[in-house]
């Protein structure tokens, strides 16, 4: 085999991943199909590092989100990327959501969550004073960081053990061989060479929204494994700089009922911005086409500036100083959900059917996938280690 180990995609989850993997001595190839590593999903979400008190204890959302953040804040604090655990609070606007926040107490404590406790109604005034409660579930080590900084300094840490990372590298075709995988490698752009091949022993398939169009290409029926992708979009709305310092903490509502995502929340960025932000919204583009077309990339990030009313309508509940003119679109970015229904978990998958050995699979690595990322290389590393034993 030419390498051990070829690491698709360079977000988050790959850049751990390959320093994962050169970490343990696999010599890597971290590939990336954009022009630069983290303009994917890495680059438009909170970059909140959250707590972990939304996932079923025992999931792996709740295992790897809780171990994530230990990991991510400990690397961004090492390597000099920006870090702030600036603390959430979920708020209940009414009395009867107070249930909703002491059941979400008890599954973080089961979950590991540090330090969890819930305030009242004074006690909300006093950390919030802008913020209208009559409750909340205070989460002190939840945090904010620059993401595509995190995922920039594990790909160089990846380099540094002697990773090749390649941008610009976009996986075209994948063929079982003996021992391994052959990889077929297209370069974006004009002017650019023809594509090459290499082979590898392992393939780690961290392609995020493209994850499912990757094992496919792999062989894999992924509408019979349920696999397939839906996208959502998340859009955000960015608030008033006169707004600026209102609030100190990340400000949640309770979650709605769906599961399918956490409400409009106040995030505040690492220079004090704050936008409001994500909401849900169907993603109806194929990006399978997309990712094979001779277009390139072109996926529509752009938000229809009227979503702004329901934004508003969300936040005005907990926030209200808020006016509807304080809103301004700013970004958005697209979940790959393995449902559109309720919370399903990821799935971190080592193929061991002869005709898939050697791969590795992350599918539906949505949100709290930013925190995850480094538990999520741990797994695939110990995955890894198992093929050899
Ligand atoms: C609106 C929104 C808000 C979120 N908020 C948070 C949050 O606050 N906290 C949190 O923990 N998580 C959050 N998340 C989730 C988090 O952003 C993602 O789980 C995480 O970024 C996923 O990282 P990734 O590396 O798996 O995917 P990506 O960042 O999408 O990286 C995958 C990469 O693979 C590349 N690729 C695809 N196909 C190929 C190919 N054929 N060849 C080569 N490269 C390829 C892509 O170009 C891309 O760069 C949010 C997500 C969204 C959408």
């Amino acid at each position: 085999m030419d390498i051990e180990a070829t690491v698709i995609g360079g977000g988050i989850v790959g850049c751990a991943v390959a320093a994962e993997l050169a970490g343990q001595g696999l010599s890597t190839a971290l590939l990336e199909m954009e022009s630069g590593l983290a303009h994917g999903t890495t680059s438009r979400n909170s970059e909140v590092c959250h707590g972990g008190m939304y996932y079923p204890t025992g999931s792996l959302k709740a295992r790897f989100c809780v171990e994530g953040r230990h990991l991510l804040k400990g690397f961004c604090e090492s390597a000099g990327v920006g870090y702030r655990e600036c603390g959430k609070l979920i708020v209940a606007v009414e009395e009867a959501e107070i249930p909703h926040l002491e059941r979400l107490l008890a599954l973080g404590q089961a979950n590991g969550v540090e330090d969890l406790r819930l305030v009242d109604q004074a006690e909300v005034k006093k950390l919030e004073p802008q913020i209208s409660a009559v409750g909340g579930l205070l989460s002190p080590r939840t945090g904010i960081l620059d993401a595509e900084g995190a995922a920039k300094a594990y790909a160089r840490l990846a380099a540094s053990r002697g990773a090749q990372v390649m941008t610009g590298a976009r996986v075209t075709e994948l063929e079982k061989i003996k021992g391994g995988w052959q990889v077929t490698i297209t370069p974006l752009g004009e002017n650019r060479a023809e594509g090459w091949t290499h082979t590898s022993r392992v393939v780690v398939n961290a392609a995020g929204l493209w994850a499912d169009g990757i094992a496919a290409m792999a062989g894999i029926d992924v509408e019979a494994r349920q696999w397939k992708l839906h996208l959502t979009k998340g859009n955000y709305f960015a608030v008033a700089d006169a707004h600026a310092g209102r609030v100190s903490r990340l400000i949640y509502p309770v979650p709605p009922a769906s599961g399918t995502s956490l409400g409009v929340h106040v995030c505040l960025d690492l220079g004090g911005q704050m936008k409001l932000g994500p909401d849900l919204q169907k993603y109806d583009h194929d990006l399978r086409e997309v990712a094979t077309g001779a277009a390139g990339i072109a996926l529509d990030y752009s938000v229809d500036p009227d979503r702004g009313d329901s934004f508003f309508a969300d936040a005005k509940r907990f926030l209200p100083w808020l006016e509807r003119e304080d809103l301004v679109p700013a970004m958005s970015g697209l979940r790959p959900k393995l449902s559109t229904t309720g919370l399903v978990d990821f799935v971190v998958q080592r193929e061991t059917d002869s005709q898939l050995e050697g791969l590795v699979n992350l599918m539906g690595i949505e949100s709290p996938g930013l925190t995850s990322g480094p538990a999520l290389a741990r797994e695939v590393g110990r995955l890894v280690a198992e093929m050899d034993s």
